[in-house]
């Protein structure tokens, strides 16, 4: 149920109609675009175009003054909601949600400590888990965002090539060690110039908001294929987001700070405030059966480098950031064992399988599999959700 607190973005359509900018509350969506037409955001000046596009991007790149403008004033029209047409109202059963970002650049982060530990533990060497820069810079490498597709979308198993035993000829087959990542995806707000590097102090105005991120992972293809220049086809065929992009603002009463990083990082590292957002975050496994069961709860503060550094780091270099890119976490694995944000880490390589209530196992996806992730946060009377993103695992074609 999404409060008054939440107030997201996101792409809707009834039926076959056009596209337009929408937001949610307890369960209903609210077509912004109609509010528009209505005169409601009149006084802000905002093209009425902006809410009926594909995308949120036009939207997002008014600025934030513009669009935390729009969002105080839906709080402040939908606190009293009897005095709405009931025709902006739609029950979120009766309508379409669409990937609501066009995303132009896609870099997916390795900023968990925990988790680049557990990794570097079971694929390298246990004695030095963590690679040498590892504490100095947020080490991340550049995806693909053509394959990022809304909750709600299926896929196939893919298909690549395995080499379980490499004194042994690769061969070719659908991964037999599909795996999810538990991520949060930042979305870009502001555009930085080519040439322009982004102060680490200053880099939350470059953020409009977060959404929840799945980025499905194929071991075997990734344990083969790697070596030396990272991830590509073990990650490229399929990601996921949640359908509500969150606006930043709304996690204000949700910053922690946190520890003082050691060893002390290079200057344009170093952060004034340094925080992180204190957002629960839960992985579900529904088999085909139905069955819901809880296998990972974490949190998006279980990270040793924040996104403003990642952010600071991206650019450091003068590499331009646009609105709309989107920028992943990484796997988001705390320190206990039940809050790893992956199969690889929950059963330890397939080492620990999940017995699951219905007598059987899992080490990786089967088929007619599907994950659920959902996250909130909550303090004080003040509660944030950032809905789900949910997706199934088709047979391989
Ligand atoms: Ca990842």
């Amino acid at each position: 149920m999404f409060t008054i607190d939440t107030i997201p973005f996101g792409i809707f359509t009834v039926k076959n109609r056009r596209k337009k900018v929408a937001t949610i509350i307890g369960s209903q969506v609210v077509d912004i675009a109609a509010l528009a037409n209505l005169g409601y955001f009149k006084d802000l000046k905002i093209p009425k175009s902006v809410f009926t596009k594909e995308y949120l991007n036009e939207f997002i790149a008014l600025g934030k003054n513009k669009t935390n403008a729009v969002r105080t004033r839906l709080q402040e029209v939908l606190a009293q909601p009897q005095q709405l047409p009931t025709s902006v109202f739609y029950n979120e059963t009766d309508v379409q949600l669409h990937l609501p970002v066009k995303i132009g650049d896609y870099t997916d982060f390795y900023s968990s400590e925990q988790h680049a530990t557990n990794v570097g533990m079971m694929f390298r060497d246990p004695a030095n888990a963590l690679l040498p820069n590892w504490k100095h810079l947020p080490v991340a490498y550049h995806g693909r965002a053509s394959s990022i597709a809304v909750s709600g979308t299926n896929f196939h198993r893919p298909k690549g090539q395995l080499c379980p035993d490499e004194s042994q000829p690769p061969f070719f087959s659908p991964t037999k060690r599909l795996d999810i990542e538990l991520e949060m995806a930042t979305v870009i707000g502001k555009s930085n110039s080519l040439g322009e590097s982004v102060d680490v102090n200053e880099a939350e105005e470059y953020i409009f908001g977060f959404q929840l991120f799945n980025d499905w992972s194929a071991r075997d293809i990734q344990k083969w294929e790697y070596v030396p220049l990272g991830p590509f086809l073990a990650k490229n065929f399929f990601s996921s987001v949640s359908p509500w992009v969150i606006p930043i603002k709304a996690l204000a009463p949700f910053k922690v700070p946190v520890a003082p990083q050691t060893p002390t990082v290079l200057p344009y590292l170093q952060e004034e405030n340094r925080h992180l957002f204190d957002v629960e975050l839960e992985v579900y496994l529904q088999t085909a059966a139905g069955t819901e069961t809880k296998i990972c709860h974490s949190n998006f503060k279980n990270l040793y480098w924040s996104v403003s550094q990642q952010i600071a780091h991206h650019t450091v270099n003068g590499c331009n950031l646009n609105v709309g890119d989107l920028l992943a976490s990484g796997t988001i694995s705390g320190k206990e064992p039940e809050s790893f944000g992956s199969l690889l880490e929950l059963t330890w390589g397939g080492k620990n399988p999940i017995l699951l209530p219905d007598g059987t196992e899992r080490r990786f996806l089967e088929d007619y599999d599907t994950i659920i992730i959902r996250g909130y946060a909550e303090k004080d009377g003040i509660r944030v959700d950032f809905g789900e993103v949910r997706n199934t695992v088709l047979p391989a074609v």
